[in-house]
């Protein structure tokens, strides 16, 4: 079931450059859902938007041009509408040591958003559901937890206490932004294990932002690439992977570790291994201006022609998978 609803999405950011103001374009006409019970995965280098799209559908930032809709409905985004909507979708954020205020115990996190969205009856059903919710993160003993701050936990003790919070308002859409990437390697599988959990128990519609191929693999359903504010490919996540279309996917897979990649697992096709070196390191989000200029990869990419001068279209070349490149313009794979 479809919960979130995302269409022609657009970020402009102004920037005053020599005394000159440009419009840099952050997010370029993105559109997809989140459905109950799935994640999606929203990949991509530094700088390349994923999280300004989070952000947007935390409500942190505003859109400057598209619609956000929950069950169908356009979000509102004041008042009554707007607390309705925080209730219902949740974010993770990147750096548990920032996102959690250090003056504060774990049990003053958890509470509030039980008060602000007024999920208990009175102060011992607070505590019961504080209890609960670090349970449900593994923080136990959860009345030893509870009385702790910040500086006394761990970066994954503290990402759990993240992710309780938000689960507090018993959200139905969790946004993931980079939720492991300032972990220890050691604990990131653990902290995605939970959330996948989670996202199964609760039947969450979850959105997983990373740079990291190999995960967004394990633990999505679609994947989601983003080059430079556009989205460039998406489709089902073990054919976004182990068959990426658009050149700048086959780079990303090409540069992921991934140990089955030589084994060919399931006899399945392996994306093929002349792929492209990257070019030269580029800014990332596109000016406005250069947006009707034609591909935004075209400078590092191979395969460049002369009809890359032109922007080209997301086009179908399977079954939900949907590429944006001129090489696939009648439909197949070239
Ligand atoms: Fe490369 Fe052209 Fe495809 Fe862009 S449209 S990715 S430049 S082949």
């Amino acid at each position: 079931m479809s919960v979130l609803q995302v269409k022609g999405l657009v970020k402009d950011f102004a920037l005053r450059t020599g005394g000159r103001r440009r419009l840099l374009r952050a997010v370029d006409e993105l559109s997809f859902e989140l459905t109950a019970g799935t994640t999606v995965a929203l990949v991509g280098e530094s700088g390349s938007g994923k999280s300004t799209v989070a952000r947007m559908l935390a409500q942190l930032v505003r859109p400057s041009a598209g619609t956000i809709s929950l069950d169908g409905e356009p979000i509102r985004t004041r008042g009554r509408g707007l607390r309705r909507y925080r209730e219902d979708v949740q974010m993770v954020f990147q750096d548990p040591f920032g996102s959690l205020n250090p003056f504060h115990t774990v049990d003053h996190h958890l509470r509030r958003p039980l008060r602000v969205h007024r999920r208990a009856e009175n102060r011992a059903d607070e505590d019961r559901q504080i209890e609960r919710l670090l349970e449900r993160v593994n923080l136990t003993p959860a009345a030893v937890v509870a009385a702790k701050r910040p500086h006394e936990l761990s970066g994954g003790q503290r990402q759990r206490v993240a992710i309780a919070r938000a689960l507090a308002p018993a959200p139905r859409v969790l946004l993931a932004d980079e939720p492991v990437s300032m972990l220890d390697v050691s604990i990131r599988l653990e902290i995605l294990n939970l959330i996948d959990r989670l996202k199964q128990e609760d039947a969450l519609a979850v959105l997983y932002i990373t740079h990291d191929l190999a995960t967004a693999r394990h633990f999505s359903r679609r994947i989601m690439v983003m080059y430079r504010g556009e989205l460039v490919e998406s489709g089902d996540a073990d054919d976004v992977i182990l068959r990426p279309r658009h050149p700048y996917t086959r780079l990303l897979a090409a540069a992921a570790p991934d140990p089955n990649r030589r084994l060919g697992v399931d006899g399945a096709t392996v994306a093929p291994p002349t792929v492209p070196r990257p070019g030269p390191v580029e800014p990332q989000v596109a000016a406005v201006a250069d947006q009707a200029s034609g591909c935004r990869f075209r400078a590092r990419c191979p395969a460049a022609m002369a009809a890359c001068a032109a922007r080209p279209p997301l086009l179908p070349v399977a079954d939900g998978h949907d590429v944006r490149c001129w090489l696939y313009r009648d439909g197949t794979d070239s």
